[in-house]
């Protein structure tokens, strides 16, 4: 991290709130309608932290158009040239990372230490495009006929419908942003409402790094009013998600009758393992960082912990100790460790969790209750919780909370463990604690998730490698590293004959 990027900011809580409008063909407007939606902090509901355009299809459809006229002029700038607009938004975000980062920590609630790694995140995905401008590597081969030449490039789909997320406001747009414009592309983003003044500061850098106009569009609103007219648009060619299982659903099937590419990237029920011969520290500081980052709300959460019988009760104790010893509150205080639930609606389900798990006769071993006194009364907190001896049957050990709650499950064997951890709809993220090689390979081999770690919780994932997982969470596809550049291309194989006479492949032969 810069100096720069560390230099104090006046961007908190209690700053002034600006309106915000969308970004269309290079311009700043309110919504067609007018209407405009308000942004709270989730750590003091009486913090304003912006307005937004309230918008619809109309505006949807100005996007599009954008986007559209945009397209072919951006698709002929060579790659190289792209990826110098992209290097020098990375360079922006370097210097402004702290001011984004608060601002992150305002509209989102997660504590200072992980906004500025949500702004990193971001700035190492605009690098790594900014790199794949000078690369895109495409194949030669021989071929089977003499003086004809082979090779594959790839090609931009056309126009990204991108859909994102609350949980990481800048990084996740980045992930779908970057190497869709590398490509070619052209780009309309809608933001999730809790969260839209973090892609606004992306589009911001993007814009001060000399993006041409139409080139990236944002529109802000609801999913029904902004996100359905955006994927179900005819010339709309991709269309990225990241979100729940449900609405991840609907994407699919909107984008099904036209043949759409379509991405998903969606929910997740991730499981550590720790093995009797596991180091139980760190071990516990995995599941403390892994179940409680973000106050839980991470697709790649340790909402479950599997713990061998043999070193279950220490195990718990020292987890419950810690969970309890969580400083929760405004993420803006460097010294709070977990910050409050997004909304009061999330804080709902999470509490309709902690009632389902005692209904089911798991046993409640810290937290269950929102915390309400002094100025957390203002937020959406909830306490760390953890539920013990759980059944891997139960609800709150299969399904996504979604919220700072924490389902150890007892067993009796790797083999056990790898049987509960695979048995869930989900298939994003796994880990395992132990100090024995073997054990780490057998499940590392097992698991079927799209990430796993070895002595690391469930969370820690870096730019430059593929990231998405199995089953209900993704649909094959990956974000991140060259494997992203996949869903935003496609193949073009290209055969030149330079023998001056017609060759048939498979049918003449060269001796
Ligand atoms: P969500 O599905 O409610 O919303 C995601 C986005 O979809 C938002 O922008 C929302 O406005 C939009 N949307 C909602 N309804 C829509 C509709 N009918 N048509 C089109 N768009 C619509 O998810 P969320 O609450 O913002 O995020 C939490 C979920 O995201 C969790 O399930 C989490 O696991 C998942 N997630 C997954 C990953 C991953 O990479 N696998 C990463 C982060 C979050």
């Amino acid at each position: 991290m810069s100096a720069t990027a560390q230099r104090p900011s006046s961007r908190g809580r209690g700053a002034p709130a600006a309106a915000h409008g969308n970004f269309i063909a290079g311009e700043w407007k309110p919504a067609a309608s007018g209407r405009t939606f308000e942004n709270r902090n989730p750590a003091d509901r009486d913090d304003l932290v912006g307005t937004f355009a309230d918008s619809g299809p109309e505006d949807v459809e100005r996007a599009v158009a954008a986007a559209r006229e945009a397209f072919p002029r951006w698709r002929a700038l060579p790659a190289p040239k792209r990826g110098e607009i992209l290097f020098r938004a990375a360079e922006i975000l370097v210097r402004r990372k702290e001011d984004f980062a608060r601002d992150m920590t305002r509209e989102m609630g997660k504590v200072l230490a992980e906004t500025r790694g949500d702004v990193q995140e971001a700035i190492d995905m605009t690098y790594y495009m900014a790199g794949e401008g000078r690369r895109q590597f495409g194949q030669t081969t021989p071929s089977e006929l003499q003086s004809k030449f082979q090779m594959s490039v790839r090609m931009p789909v056309g126009i990204a419908g991108l859909i994102t997320p609350w949980n990481f406001p800048m990084a996740i747009p980045s992930w779908k942003m970057m190497p869709g414009l590398i490509l070619g592309n052209t780009v309309v983003i809608k933001p999730a409402t809790d969260t839209p003044l973090s892609v606004v500061n992306l589009i911001h850098a993007l814009e001060e790094a000399g993006i041409p106009k139409g080139v990236v569009n944002m529109v802000t609103g609801g999913g029904s009013e902004v996100g359905a007219p955006l994927m179900g648009h005819k010339d709309v060619g991709i269309v990225s998600f990241t979100g729940s299982t449900g609405v991840g659903r609907k994407v699919s099937e909107a984008c099904a009758p036209a043949f759409k590419h379509c991405h998903l990237e969606m929910g997740g029920k991730n499981i550590i393992m720790v093995m009797d011969d596991a180091q139980l520290d760190l071990a516990v500081d995995g599941a403390i960082w892994g179940g409680f980052g973000t106050s839980g709300q991470r697709c790649t959460a340790a909402s479950r912990v599997a713990v061998h019988k043999k070193v279950y009760r220490e195990f718990v104790d020292r987890f419950v100790e810690r969970a309890r010893a969580l400083k929760v509150g405004d993420g803006l205080d460097e010294s709070v460790q977990m910050g409050p639930c997004i909304s009061e609606a999330q804080r709902r389900t999470v509490e309709g969790y902690v009632k389902v798990g005692r209904d089911e006769g798991a046993r409640l071993l810290c937290g269950g209750h929102r915390l309400e006194s002094g100025e957390l009364g203002r937020g959406w907190f909830h306490e760390p919780t953890i539920f013990g001896d759980c059944d891997p049957r139960m609800r709150v050990a299969v399904e996504e909370i979604f919220g700072p709650v924490v389902s150890v499950i007892p067993v009796g064997s790797l083999e056990e463990a790898v049987t509960v951890g695979n048995n869930v709809e989900y298939g994003l993220s796994a880990s395992i604690y132990t100090q024995d090689i073997n054990k780490a390979f057998t499940a590392m081999r097992d698991m079927y998730t799209g990430i796993f770690y070895v002595n690391a919780p469930t969370i820690g994932a870096e730019t430059h490698l593929p990231f998405g997982g199995t089953k209900n969470t993704g649909n094959g596809h990956r974000e991140a590293c060259v494997q992203a550049l996949d869903v935003f291309s496609e193949w073009k194989s290209i055969y030149i004959d330079y023998s001056g006479t017609l060759q048939r492949a498979q049918i003449d032969t060269w001796e």
